[in-house]
C-alpha cells in the first residue's frame, strides 16, 4: 500500500533525485528514480513510500485484466444508451464482476465486499475507471458508491439490512436527492426548499429535486429536506411510492450512469420516523460525511478515464504520420503528451495523499476540495489534449475518447463546482491567516 508521510517530503525527494542520477546507465530515468525513492524508506524508516503491497498489486492486476477482457468489449453494446447502460447491461456487468470476486470492493467484508481502505480504493477505482463501463460493473459508480459509504456509517442495523445489503449485493440501485431547481439548493445547499413536516409518527415531504442521478429504476432514495426549525434531515424512502412523481429524465451530455438524471417531485410523501437516516437535524453534517470521500472517488474513477484517453492518443501519436514523421515527433504533439503525463501524475498524487489522510481518520474537507479542483481540471485537460491528438477521430465514436470527453464535463460542476471549492478554500485560508496573525 502506498504510504505518504507528513513532513520531510520535499527535502527527501530532492536528495533522492540527486542519488538517482548516479544510478546505473542501463536503467531508465524513471526506473532509477523509482528504485531510489523506494529504498530510502528502508534506510531511514520515515517519510514517503509509494510502493503498493504485493496484495494490492495483485488486486490491481486482477481488476486491470477484468476490465480489459470482460468490460471493454461491451463498451459499444447497443444497450449503452443516451441515458446510460440499460438495467440489462448493468445486470450482465454486475454478474461478471460478482463471478470475478470484484463486486462492491469498497463495502465491508461482513457485507460481502473487500473492505478496501481509501488508498486501496484509489488504486482499484482508477483501474475500473479505465473503461466507461468499469465503475458500473464493479458497483462503484455514483451515486451508489457514496450512498454505500454513507449508509455504512450512519444507517441503523434495520436500515442496513433493508437497504444497504441489497445495494452492496448489486441487486438494487439507489439515488441521492439534494439539488433543486432555482430558487432551491444548488451550488449553495443551504438554499434547500424541500420541506419535511412532522405529522404523528411520520414526516410529510414536499418539494422538487433535479439532476437526480440513477433515479429511474432505483429502488430507494435518500432525500435531503428542510425541517421547520431550518435544519436539514436525510430520509430514506422506497422509490415505488405513488407520492414520488418522476417528472422527466433530463437529456445530458454524459451517458455513463444507468437511469440518467431525473426531475423528481415529492407530493406529500409520508416517511415513517424510523426511516430518518441518522439523527433529525444532522443532514448537512451527513452530507459532508458523504461528500468528502465521494468527491475523491470521482477523482479516482475519472483518473482511469483520463489515462485511457491519453493511451489512445499516445498510440495514435506513435503510429500516425504527418509531414514526413510520426505525430509524436512533432514538438507540438510531444509537449501535449508530456503535459498529459504531468497532469495524470499530479492527479494521482493528490488522490493518494488525500486518501491516506482519510485512512488516518481525518475529515479532509479542505484536502478533498483541493483534490477535486486539481483532478477535475487536470483530467479534463488530459482528455481535451487527447482528443486534439486523435484529430477528427477524437470527436467521433470511432474511439472511446469522445464519450469520455462528454461524460467528464460535468465533473467540474457536481460535488461542488470548481469556483465554489475555490471560494470556500479561500475563506478557510483567510480565516487561518487571521488566526495566525498573517503569514
Ligand atoms: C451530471 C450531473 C449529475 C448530478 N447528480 C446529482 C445527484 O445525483 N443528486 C443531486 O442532489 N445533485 C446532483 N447534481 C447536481 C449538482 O450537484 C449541481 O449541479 C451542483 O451542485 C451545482 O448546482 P447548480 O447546477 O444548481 O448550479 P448553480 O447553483 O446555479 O451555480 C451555477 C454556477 O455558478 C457558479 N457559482 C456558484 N456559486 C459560486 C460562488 N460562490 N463563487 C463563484 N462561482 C459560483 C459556478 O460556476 C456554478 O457552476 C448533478 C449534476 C450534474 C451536472
Amino acid at each position: 500500500m502506498p504510504q505518504v508521510g507528513k513532513g520531510y517530503g520535499i527535502l527527501r525527494v530532492g536528495r533522492v533525485l540527486g542519488r538517482a542520477r548516479q544510478k546505473s546507465s542501463e536503467m531508465t530515468i524513471r526506473e532509477s528514480v523509482n528504485e531510489t525513492l523506494m529504498s530510502t524508506t528502508d534506510m531511514r524508516g520515515i517519510g514517503m513510500d509509494f510502493r503498493l503491497s504485493p496484495e494490492l498489486e495483485a488486486l490491481q492486476r486482477r481488476v486491470r485484466d477484468f476490465i480489459s477482457e470482460q468490460v471493454i468489449p461491451l463498451e459499444n453494446d447497443p444497450r449503452q444508451t443516451a441515458h446510460g447502460p440499460t438495467e440489462a447491461l448493468r445486470d450482465e456487468l454486475i454478474a461478471k464482476a460478482r463471478a470475478a470476486g470484484l463486486l462492491t470492493p469498497h463495502a465491508d467484508v461482513e457485507m460481502g465486499g473487500l473492505g478496501l481502505s481509501h488508498v486501496e480504493k484509489a488504486v482499484v477505482f482508477e483501474e475500473a475507471g479505465y473503461s466507461t463501463l468499469g465503475p458500473t460493473a464493479l458497483n462503484i459508480h455514483a451515486p451508489d458508491e457514496g450512498n454505500i459509504h454513507l449508509l455504512s456509517i450512519v444507517a441503523s442495523p434495520q436500515q442496513k439490512l433493508r437497504w444497504l445489503q441489497p445495494l452492496v449485493d448489486g441487486r438494487t440501485r439507489s439515488c441521492f436527492a439534494m439539488t433543486e431547481p432555482p430558487p432551491g439548493a444548488g451550488a449553495d445547499p443551504s438554499m434547500l426548499m424541500t420541506t419535511a413536516v412532522r405529522d404523528g409518527d411520520d414526516y410529510v415531504i414536499n418539494g422538487t429535486k433535479w439532476f437526480i442521478t440513477g433515479a429511474k429504476g432505483a429502488t430507494f432514495v435518500i432525500i435531503m429536506a428542510k425541517m421547520e426549525d431550518g435544519t436539514a434531515t436525510m430520509f430514506l424512502s422506497d422509490m415505488n411510492r405513488p407520492e414520488i412523481e418522476h417528472v422527466r429524465t433530463m437529456d445530458a451530455l454524459d451517458t455513463c450512469f444507468t437511469g440518467g438524471h431525473a426531475v423528481l417531485r415529492f407530493n406529500n410523501l409520508r416517511v415513517p420516523a424510523n426511516d430518518v437516516l441518522g439523527e433529525v437535524g444532522k443532514g448537512f453534517r451527513y452530507a459532508q460525511v458523504r461528500l468528502a470521500p465521494a468527491r475523491l472517488t470521482h477523482c479516482m474513477r475519472w483518473l482511469g478515464q483520463a489515462r485511457r484517453a491519453h493511451d489512445l492518443a499516445l498510440e495514435h501519436a506513435r503510429q500516425r504520420q504527418s509531414f514526413g514523421r510520426v505525430l509524436g515527433e512533432h514538438e507540438g504533439v510531444s509537449f501535449m503528451l508530456a503535459d498529459n503525463e504531468m497532469d495524470l501524475l499530479t492527479s494521482r498524487l493528490h488522490i493518494w495523499r488525500t486518501a491516506w489522510l482519510l485512512d488516518q481518520g481525518e475529515r479532509c474537507n479542505f484536502e478533498s476540495s483541493i483534490a477535486k479542483v486539481v483532478c477535475s481540471e487536470a483530467q479534463w485537460r488530459v482528455v481535451d489534449r487527447s482528443v486534439q491528438i486523435l484529430g477528427g477521430q477524437g470527436v467521433t465514436h470511432e474511439t472511446i475518447a469522445a464519450r469520455i470527453f462528454a461524460d467528464m464535463r460535468a465533473f467540474r460542476i457536481y460535488d461542488g463546482p470548481s469556483e465554489v471549492h475555490r471560494f470556500s478554500l479561500g475563506k478557510k485560508i483567510l480565516a487561518e491567516v487571521k488566526k495566525e496573525g498573517g503569514r
